[in-house]
């Protein structure tokens, strides 16, 4: 397995430290030099949680290549009451989307995950309880999390998920560890729709016009009003923009399922 971004910052780190802590006892430098490269460390690793895009702790896929006009619509924390609506707008436009389940919302909404599949659209992980805690769990208690979730969609569609978005886009050493040891391939974004701030259809999708470009993965939600509002005619534009629409497996050339 390749080290990240985040072992090799550690490894340098470490050895930094240790010259400092060297020219701390030997040289009599201030101390303080010692305090700012831990408060630096620490402030390296809390944005490499944040930023996601950095890969910091493990390596995810935001984008496909770009060579080819080709965009991939994702749906977040479904399914929902709404979730149909979405899946008729798909339908009647004829375009594959990806739904990025909550496990926790799966059990009482059976009947929907079974239309998503059988629908041909994409199902992946998004953990189980999606809650703020998931990212505080150690790597066992991760694991459960994307398990249960990820039984809940095997128990429907007979097929074991291979693609998972972290909750919020937030990664860590105890994410990262759970995901390299269930092989699951880690999507990201590289459009962020902000359906769930944005309340006016206009502004989203002025946004989403403005960010899309050959090669994106465009993060929606299959719950908000507004996101409903904008579909139909955020794909229209697609089309007659020459984008083609295709589904994530496609565009980032990975497998979907076990
Ligand atoms: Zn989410």
């Amino acid at each position: 397995m390749d080290k990240s971004k985040f072992h090799l910052i550690t490894y340098n780190w470490l050895f930094l430290l240790f010259v400092f802590l060297f020219l701390y006892f030997w040289q009599n430098i201030s101390v303080w030099y010692i305090i700012g490269i831990m408060i630096a460390y620490l402030l390296i690793l809390a944005a490499g949680s944040i930023f996601f895009r950095w890969n910091f702790y493990l390596n995810a896929l935001h984008r496909g290549s770009g060579r080819i006009k080709q965009v991939s619509l994702t749906f977040d924390d479904g399914p929902s009451s709404k979730t149909e609506a979405i899946l008729n707008i798909l339908k009647e436009e004829k375009v594959p989307a990806a739904f990025f389940l909550k496990g926790e919302n799966i059990t009482s909404l059976r009947k929907i995950v079974r239309r998503i599949y059988e629908e041909n659209h994409l199902l992946g992980n998004h953990s189980f309880t999606h809650s703020v805690g998931f990212t505080f769990q150690n790597s066992r208690k991760v694991t459960n999390d994307l398990q249960n979730a990820a039984k809940a969609i095997e128990r429907i569609t007979g097929k074991k998920p291979l693609f998972f978005r972290p909750p919020y886009g937030v990664t860590n050493p105890e994410i990262a560890k759970a995901v390299n040891r269930l092989g699951y391939t880690v999507i990201g974004w590289s459009v962020r729709s902000f359906d769930t701030k944005y309340h006016n259809p206009r502004r989203l999708l002025s946004r989403l016009k403005q960010k899309t470009k050959a090669g994106d993965i465009v993060l929606l939600h299959d719950y908000p009003e507004v996101t409903l509002k904008i579909l139909r005619e955020y794909i229209q534009w697609l089309k007659k923009n020459d984008f083609q629409i295709v589904s994530l497996e496609k565009l980032i050339n990975k497998k979907a399922y076990a």
